[in-house]
C-alpha cells in the first residue's frame, strides 16, 4: 500500500453573513471532525430558523496532512519525495521499488 499523508481537519467555524460584522470563536476544539460538522449543521439549522436577513450560512474548515510516520506537515519535494523525514523518504522508495519490479 502506497504511503499517504495523516488527514486531520481543523479551524472548524461557521462564517455567517448578516447585514454586520459577526464574532464567532471555535469552542469545539477537542471534538472529532464529524461531531463538529453535526454541530454546525446544527446551528445553521438554527440560524435559518431564527435570524432574519441571513445572506448565506457555509461551513468552513482547514484540511491539515501531516506525514503519519513523524507527524510534520506533509509536502512533497520536487522529486516527488516526502521532505519531512527520512524515514517517510525510505518508505516512498521502498514502495517504489515494489511498483517497478
Ligand atoms: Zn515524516
Amino acid at each position: 500500500m502506497p504511503i499517504t499523508p495523516k488527514v486531520r481537519y481543523e479551524n472548524h467555524h461557521l462564517v455567517v453573513v448578516v447585514g454586520h460584522r459577526n464574532f464567532f470563536q471555535d469552542p469545539w476544539s477537542s471534538a472529532r471532525h464529524e461531531q463538529r460538522l453535526a454541530v454546525l449543521d446544527s446551528a445553521i439549522e438554527e440560524i435559518k430558523r431564527h435570524v432574519d436577513d441571513v445572506w448565506s450560512v457555509r461551513k468552513e474548515f482547514d484540511r491539515i496532512e501531516e506525514c503519519p510516520l513523524c507527524g510534520r506537515g506533509w509536502e512533497l519535494d520536487n522529486e516527488g519525495l516526502p521532505s519531512c523525514c527520512v524515514e517517510a523518504i525510505a518508505e516512498f522508495k521502498k514502495e517504489a521499488e515494489v511498483v517497478t519490479v
